[in-house]
């Protein structure tokens, strides 16, 4: 079923499930500047309309999804998928999920309407699937913990003694705030993945993706900690786990990133070949994408 939350609707959505979100991102000076709302009402001017030819176009893309990627079923096929439309000025104009709905700016709705099936279209059918495996995590927490602890993480909450480090580094390096990643983990029982700001962030994207030694970042009496922060691009113990994409920088996204791409390379398997071209070759999965897949089949009944 697929569901588009009228204007009001939208309001109430966001005002039900987005508050705690938006007063932790209004909170930080270097979040708050970039965004372009200062409160929930004004985050709530940004909301749009669906119109009838944006809907038309989104089932359509849906259902071809759930068509094409059939051997995904327990990911696409159900449940519902919600959609809330917004214009191209929230959050840097990156789509994104509140609770179980999909956040759809301008741009993405109007490249699903591309009757053509350029690559910009192709490339909004992966977003949308990426995004609608954010709401599946909202829905099914359980489902992927179980994915994530095969994958060496842990819920923050199961070490009381990084309490202290984790709001000492909050305060010295603020990080992007994303409601795609509401639960904090840590990887290999040391390992913090943080997206920091750079120094003066003049966009949402000015950021640096690190992975933090929680234990080395406690010992570590200099200024800037730096020993205690590798970049996970450098760091080859995790590119060999998990590939290159700096993506991969939050166990929601990192699942919501594999995901979408193995899904989506069926998508394109079916479309003819005049209407879209293979981004990549199938090549050879990672550790974590075959932890991945053998999980997805445990899952059939999500
Ligand atoms: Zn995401």
């Amino acid at each position: 079923m697929i569901v588009f939350l009228s204007k009001d609707a939208s309001i109430s959505w966001v005002h039900k499930y987005h508050n705690a979100y938006l007063s932790n991102t209004l909170n930080s000076s270097q979040n708050k500047i970039l965004r372009k709302y200062t409160s929930i009402d004004s985050f709530c001017e940004h909301i749009q309309e669906v119109t009838p030819r944006e809907k038309r176009s989104i089932q359509t893309a849906i259902q071809s999804i759930q068509q094409k990627c059939w051997t995904w079923k327990c990911l696409v096929a159900r449940p519902t998928w919600t959609v809330i439309g917004v214009d191209n000025q929230v959050d840097g104009s990156m789509p994104h999920t509140i609770h179980s709905a999909i956040i759809m700016p301008h741009w993405l709705r109007a490249h699903l309407c591309d009757s053509t099936h350029s690559a910009a279209y192709t490339d909004a059918i992966e977003t949308l699937i990426h995004e609608q495996i954010h709401c599946l995590q909202k829905m099914y927490p359980p489902h992927f913990d179980k994915l994530y602890t095969l994958w060496g993480y842990k819920q923050l909450h199961h070490y009381p003694h990084y309490e202290h480090t984790i709001r000492d580094l909050k305060q010295q390096f603020p990080q992007r705030t994303n409601p795609d990643t509401p639960t904090e983990w840590v990887l290999r029982n040391k390992w913090y993945q943080a997206v920091v700001f750079k120094d003066a962030p003049t966009s949402l994207t000015d950021v640096s993706y690190v992975l933090i030694d929680l234990q080395g970042y406690a010992a570590d009496v200099s200024d800037r900690k730096q020993h205690a922060m590798v970049n996970q691009d450098a760091t080859s113990w995790f590119t060999d786990l998990f590939g290159t994409t700096k993506h991969c920088y939050h166990p929601d996204e990192t699942s919501a990133v594999l995901l979408a791409n193995l899904i989506y390379q069926d998508f394109e398997k079916c479309a003819s070949a005049s209407s879209a071209k293979r981004k990549q070759p199938p090549g050879k999965t990672s550790p974590a994408e075959d932890i991945l897949i053998k999980w997805v089949h445990s899952c059939d009944r999500l």
